[in-house]
């Protein structure tokens, strides 16, 4: 049976790449918890008229994308922290509705029974706000790097975060006690960045469904926003197959970086022309559930 996502038509080649797009939905909850320069910022209210100029983007492109929403903006209440009635429009234009924890938290840092907490409180508010299941899950700050399965080790979550520490496998077996089934995930291992650091560039290449536990994975392979790393990557998905993971902040947009509106649309362009050509595929992470 085909997936949503593939269009078979006639003279048209099967897609050989496929693209997954996220946004990473904070409001103020992560923008009070920012860990960059200065600490706590106040750029959570922009989330929301950015979300809505968003959803008529990817409405006009007809790309699919992953919200990953913190759960605390689902609850009621109000700008700049909650808008339960934007989440349940992402949801009802037919994106995906992630999960980004309860309130944007370190997760390195979290275990026991306030990583479950975290966990299972964002996913219960997403489902009681939109009325449909959470399965995908994407890590504020895409951390835990930690995985020494997949020869990736982070020296300053192991210094940062005393008494226990989440890693990755960790945190992939508790989304599954927890019910998720599907986790964006960021480690590079250590072969990669030896390589990076040598050629000082990112070195990405397509990525492949992976299973971490019991949770489907997959690697993002862009650096964040639309500039020329992400439309190579996507080229690169198109001309070899393989998934390309492209993100970014609605309440990045306008403000200059690589994140730019002024960058998103001739990317959308182009993901809409490989899609015409019949070389990529856009789906959702909940549709490659099974795939791999
Ligand atoms: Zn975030």
């Amino acid at each position: 049976m085909m997936k949503p996502g593939y269009h078979e038509e006639k003279g048209k080649m099967n897609p050989r790449g496929t693209l997954l797009f996220f946004w990473d939905y904070d409001t103020q909850w992560g923008a009070e918890r920012s860990r960059g320069p200065g600490g706590a910022k106040g750029w959570g209210s922009l989330e929301f008229p950015n979300t809505d100029e968003l959803l008529d983007l990817h409405a006009e492109y007809a790309i699919p994308a992953c919200f990953a929403v913190v759960g605390a903006a689902a609850l009621p209440g109000s700008r700049p922290y909650q808008d339960p009635a934007q989440i349940r429009r992402i949801h009802a234009a037919g994106h995906e509705v992630a999960s980004h924890s309860f309130r944007h938290d370190w997760l390195p840092g979290l275990f026991g029974e306030s990583l479950m907490e975290t966990l299972r409180a964002s996913r219960d508010a997403l489902e009681q706000c939109t009325g449909a299941p959470v399965k995908t899950f994407v890590p504020p700050y895409n951390q835990p790097f930690d995985y020494p399965a997949g020869l990736s080790f982070s020296m300053s979550e192991r210094r940062e975060a005393r008494g226990g520490r989440t890693d990755l496998r960790r945190l992939c077996d508790a989304l599954g006690t927890t019910g998720y089934r599907f986790c964006r995930v960021a480690y590079r291992p250590l072969p990669q960045r030896l390589m990076e650091f040598v050629k000082t560039k990112r070195r990405d290449r397509p990525s492949r469904l992976e299973t971490i536990g019991p949770v489907t994975c997959v690697r993002l392979n862009s650096p964040g926003g639309f500039a020329r790393p992400s439309a190579e990557i996507i080229e690169r998905c198109a001309a070899e197959g393989g998934i390309a993971v492209v993100y970014g902040h609605p309440h990045s947009i306008h403000t200059g970086n690589a994140q730019d509106v002024s960058l998103l649309v001739p990317l959308m362009k182009l993901i809409r022309d490989f899609r015409e050509r019949g070389t990529v595929r856009t789906a959702l992470p909940r549709e490659l559930l099974g795939e791999g």
